[in-house]
């Protein structure tokens, strides 16, 4: 079976699927072949119980000094060993000879359903604890917890309905084979977290976590974006192949990334990555990136427990500055809010158009210094540039230029070394700031386009909407004349102007980016070697002249197929999503 989504990092995977944190557990009668396997199954269940109460008691530690806290847990493992309900599944499993998970989950529905029918409000809530405990049950015998995905020795493909930044920070990349998820878009955060572990990824496949049962084998294309579950012999073969392929052609790539990054004419283009915690920057420096375009800082907060001191970011930039120098580091503020780090926040009817980015940390000021004043330590290597997300009014540059000047001023009474020199910039994310970016850009040293936020912002298309990513399209000529304009805005001030959002790590965009006049790209560092291959593969002037013949196209899927039929053939190296049509 084979389910269409949206491609979010490129790749071809194949691996038994590893269900994580379902909601609504699948499960699946499985008949067992006789009394020794019933007898396995037993055992099976004895020791899951055994492993829940290990958790339930570190727990119970955990909340010592909350006396109620304690005796929740204590009762949820007074539920646990049960002897009634235990006897119960375990007569089940020999009896009818099903595995243990089947005769679990048929003792929990019937508790639950003699519970509902109960008058006494108290024990009709005890039936959530029953539930709970039957939860962590099901999750171990399904196989749905990061440890048994610690366990299993052999790369998995993840399956989950979103995946959290936490649920990232924990991955261990060799563990994971390929991610896909029932929500999120080509941009959204697991989107962006996947390419920055160069794990392919596909998303927005609606309800890929109801299809997909626990070791299903699933193939991953994560660049045309689908799945096929459980392929037949010729599908599995096929992909076989192609993720051979895919391998060979990457690994000769890498043999030229420490090339620089240099149009046919010889015209150097900054090229640099995205990242999101510090430890990918060995995998920059791997893949050939001349520094970090974009460090997206909020990301950090997942590994961060609790609230962040001055320190806690010094060290993390610092660190990050000193391992790129002399390249240059981009440190983004945080851009917190929108479909990052909700928890906590007011609730929003329309969370990308409220409390976000710069809105935040502005209101904020301890907190904003605090990060500002631990990228300008960190700048002490002289390779640090700042900038700010979600840029829409004058008043907000205004207010951030003082900041900055503020917290410099401190760092030099005090002594503290920092480049007073430090480039300040932002970045161009919505009509607002493309329009008025003539009154912006006299307080910037430079500019970078979040194509992500742009596209959303200017198409009115929710990023990580799933119903709506047939409209979300960065090649809409909306968003291209947008482009172009701030190019010549920027240009116009002496100021240069970068690329940072998906769109620059897209293949097929580079001869338009280059073409309208972009400086420099930022992209995930797993494509920075097809990137410049492909900027290799052309001259200005041939750019140019795409860019010139785009920008007279009435469509974004006109643009690409114009595109596409320029650069077909020049890089054959390079895997292309020949599906032109929009939503990608
Ligand atoms: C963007 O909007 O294009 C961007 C790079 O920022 P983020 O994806 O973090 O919103
Ligand atoms: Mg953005």
């Amino acid at each position: 079976m084979r389910v269409q989504g949206v491609a979010a990092s490129p790749g071809i995977a194949l691996g038994p699927a590893f269900l994580l944190k379902s909601k609504d557990f699948k499960v699946v009668r499985r008949e067992l072949s006789g009394a020794d396997e019933a007898a396995r199954e037993l055992k099976r269940l004895r020791d899951t119980i055994d492993s829940v109460d290990a958790d339930l008691s570190r727990l119970a530690k955990s909340v010592e000094h909350v006396a109620e806290g304690r005796q929740i847990v204590e009762f949820l493992r007074l539920l646990l060993r049960d002897p009634v309900m235990q006897g119960e599944v375990e007569q089940r499993i020999t009896d009818e000879l099903v595995c243990a998970e089947f005769a679990l989950s048929v003792m929990l529905q019937d508790v639950m359903a003699r519970f509902r029918e109960l008058d006494d409000p108290y024990i009709r809530e005890r039936a959530a604890d029953i539930r709970d405990v039957g939860r962590r049950l099901l999750e171990k015998l399904l196989g749905t917890e990061k440890e048994a995905l610690a366990r299993s020795g052999e790369p998995m493909v993840l399956v989950a309905g979103d995946l959290s930044p936490s649920d990232v920070a924990g991955i261990d990349t060799g563990q994971v084979a390929a991610i896909v998820t029932d929500r999120g878009g080509s941009t959204s955060h697991t989107a962006i977290l996947a390419r920055g572990m160069g794990i392919p990824a596909v998303v927005a496949l609606g309800n890929i976590t109801g299809v997909v049962s626990p070791r299903d084998t699933l193939v991953v294309d994560g660049i045309h974006g689908f799945v096929v579950v459980n392929p037949a012999r010729e599908e599995l073969e096929y992909a076989r192949a192609a993720r051979a392929e895919y391998l060979e052609v990457k690994r000769s790539m890498a043999e030229d990334a420490q090339k620089p990054a240099e149009t046919a004419d010889g015209v150097r283009i900054e090229l640099s990555a995205n990242i999101e915690f510090p430890r990918e920057v060995e995998q920059v420096k791997r893949c050939g990136g001349q520094g970090i375009g974009l460090f997206r800082t909020e990301f950090i907060r997942a590994s961060m427990h609790g609230v962040e001191t001055e320190e806690d970011h010094f060290h993390i930039y610092d660190r990050v500055a000193g391992a790129m120098a002399p390249d240059p580091v981009i440190i983004r503020t945080y851009d917190m809010g929108g479909d990052k780090f909700r928890p906590g926040m007011a609730r929003e009817a329309n969370p990308f158009l409220g409390y976000r980015g710069v809105r935040i940390c502005l209101d904020s000021p301890d907190e904003f210094r605090k990060q500002i004043r631990g990228i300008l330590r960190a700048s002490r290597h002289g390779n640090v540039r700042i900038m700010f997300p979600m840029i829409t009014h004058v008043e907000q540059m205004r207010r951030i230029r003082e900041l900055v000047s503020e917290v410099g001023d401190g760092l030099s009474r005090e002594g503290i070394p920092f480049d007073a020199g430090m480039q300040v910039g932002f970045m161009v994310e919505t009509p607002a700031a493309v329009t008025a970016l003539d009154l912006l850009l006299p307080y910037a040293d430079f500019v970078s386009i979040g194509t992500n936020d742009l596209t959303q912002y200017t198409l009115a298309v929710d990023r990580g909407s799933p119903l709506v990513a047939d409209l979300y399209d960065p090649y809409h000529p909306a968003v291209l004349r947008q482009i172009d304009q701030v190019v010549r805005f920027g240009h116009a001030q002496g100021k240069w102007v970068g690329v940072c959002g998906v769109m620059a790590g897209d293949p097929l965009a580079v001869p338009l980016l280059l073409g309208l006049g972009v400086d420099k790209l930022s992209v995930a560092a797993a494509v920075i070697p097809d990137i410049k291959k492909m900027i290799s593969a052309f001259t200005i002037e041939s750019a140019a002249r795409i860019a010139s013949e785009a920008l007279s196209l009435p469509t974004g899927r006109d643009i690409r197929a114009m595109v596409y039929s320029r650069v077909a053939g020049k890089c054959p190296g390079i895997l292309l999503d020949e599906n032109l049509g929009i939503g990608r």
